[in-house]
């Protein structure tokens, strides 16, 4: 049995974090491939096997995010995925797939949390980011995300308006 939280803890503590590599070191089988523009990416589960698939056609940070969200829903959630594929559409307004599994609204939340943390540690951001200078830009490259991603963090951290 691999202690999972390890793995992580010594992933998040290298930024920008090797979401990719996290998620193949524990164990998910992790690959890109063009998907319809309305989907972001699906985490399927077959028996034990976990694969988790981002949609190759969206930006580098936006599959990151993407990858994250899903290994959220692997490390949080898995025991609720029934055999078979939870799909998502991490932007839009929903932000979740109407489906047959038992991933419900606020579990897309978690998941968003999940990435969020593990993206943009908010110990690095409480000590980096500095008011005055407003440096969100520099710090959203740090973790290789959007700048938009980035304020929303620094937002829901309280550490910016
Ligand atoms: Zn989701």
């Amino acid at each position: 049995m691999i202690d999972e939280m390890a793995i992580v803890k010594k992933y998040a503590a290298h930024l920008p974090v090797e979401v990719n590599a996290l998620i193949r070191e524990l164990g998910l089988t992790y690959f890109e491939a063009p998907m319809p523009s309305e989907n972001s990416g699906r985490i399927h589960k077959d028996g034990s096997d976990f694969t988790i698939t981002v949609n190759a056609s969206e930006g580098p940070q936006r599959r990151r995010f993407t990858a994250a969200h899903e290994l959220g829903h692997y490390l949080l959630h898995r025991d609720l995925l029934p055999d078979g594929a939870h799909l998502d559409r991490l932007f839009n307004a929903q932000g979740y797939e109407e489906a047959n599994d038992g991933i419900r609204p606020h579990h897309e939340v978690q998941a968003n949390q999940f990435a969020a943390n593990l993206l943009m540690p908010a110990t690095f951001l409480r000590t980096h980011y500095d008011p005055a200078a407003d440096n969100y830009k520099e710090l959203a490259r740090n973790c290789a995300v959007s700048s938009r991603a980035m304020q929303v963090r620094l937002k829901a951290l309280g550490l910016r308006g």
